[in-house]
């Protein structure tokens, strides 16, 4: 740009000048030295024009995507919070979505989800898994009696009692039924889990509820129904609720308030004095269900 300048006045000079009388040359060449000093000063202020806007256009690009980085920062920062309150929020429904919203224990959806995990985990590592069933005696009596809240306020309390005598992580205590409860009990053998639903029985006993209707005691009492299984092929988890109901059947019907466990080889049974502890509650028959019975 300079260069070609610098021709064009050069050029311009020299052919001007051939023209011109000597005495007026100097006079000429004054006004023509103000061509290239305009011209020169026309293109450095364009270069620096050029420079200056170029320099600002960057600042100002610079300036906007600083700008838009900081509003996708508060942005991000925001969608994470929500994210993080919707995902609390999400957790919070699904916990309560397992929650028997009466007694605070576990649902029946829960248990029949943790049944089916536990007895596949149980497989897996070959440990013996037992359920309780308990099972409120003479409760349709207590709330034609006492009425249906008193009903109520006697299950929660039932249901505080089992609570506090299944402490460990891994215990899965639930309402699977309006007066009926499942408890899940991991690695844990037939001896265990009769250990547990007696701690159960007697806890319940000490709440001394009256209940004047009943057919068992002038108080509210509970019947239990115990199973233990290492989980197998033959088997599926509703093989153990279907043992332990029959265990439960079998309590109820020896006189209730008492615990039956589907494995014969168990502890002698508590709170019960009839004959059933002399064997009369061995099975006769084996279907392939009862072969698959554990003995731990
Ligand atoms: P059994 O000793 O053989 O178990 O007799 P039961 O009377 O306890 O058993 P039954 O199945 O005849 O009656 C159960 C009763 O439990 C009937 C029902 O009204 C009551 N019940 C079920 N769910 C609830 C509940 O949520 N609240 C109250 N108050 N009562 C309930
Ligand atoms: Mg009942
Ligand atoms: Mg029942």
């Amino acid at each position: 740009y300079y260069i070609a300048t610098l021709l064009a006045v050069l050029t311009q000079h020299f052919v001007v000048l051939s023209f011109i009388p000597t005495e007026s040359k100097y006079i000429v060449l004054q006004a023509f030295a103000l061509i290239p000093s305009v011209v020169v000063g026309a293109a450095t202020h364009h270069i620096i024009y050029t420079l200056v806007v170029e320099y600002y256009q960057k600042q100002l690009f610079k300036n906007r995507v600083r700008e838009q980085r900081k509003q996708q920062i508060i942005l991000e920062k925001l969608v994470k919070e929500k994210t993080a309150d919707l995902e609390e929020a999400n957790e919070k429904l699904k916990r309560l979505s397992f929650l028997d919203s009466m007694t605070g224990l576990h649902n029946r959806r829960y248990f029949d989800t943790e049944l089916v995990n536990t007895w596949k985990s149980h497989g897996r590592s070959q440990q013996p898994l037992s359920l309780i069933i308990c099972d409120i005696d003479c409760f349709k009596q207590y709330n034609d009696k006492y009425g249906h809240p008193a009903g109520d306020e006697c299950l929660i309390a039932v249901a505080q009692a089992m609570q506090n005598e299944t402490r460990r992580p891994s215990d899965i205590a639930a309402r699977i039924g309006g007066e009926e409860f499942g408890i899940l009990l991991a690695d844990t053998g037939a001896e265990g889990a009769v250990q547990v639903a007696e701690n159960i029985r007697q806890a319940i006993a000490r709440l001394a509820i009256e209940h004047a209707a009943s057919r068992v005691k002038n108080i509210v009492t509970a019947s239990f129904g115990v199973a233990t299984m290492i989980p197998d092929q033959i088997n599926r988890p509703e093989s153990l609720v279907l043992l332990a109901d029959e265990a439960l059947y079998r309590s109820k019907h020896s006189g209730r308030d008492r615990i039956r466990a589907a494995d014969k080889t168990s502890l002698p049974l508590a709170a019960d004095s009839s004959a059933d502890r002399t064997g009369n509650d061995e099975f006769s028959g084996l279907s392939p269900l009862r072969l698959a019975y554990v003995t731990k």
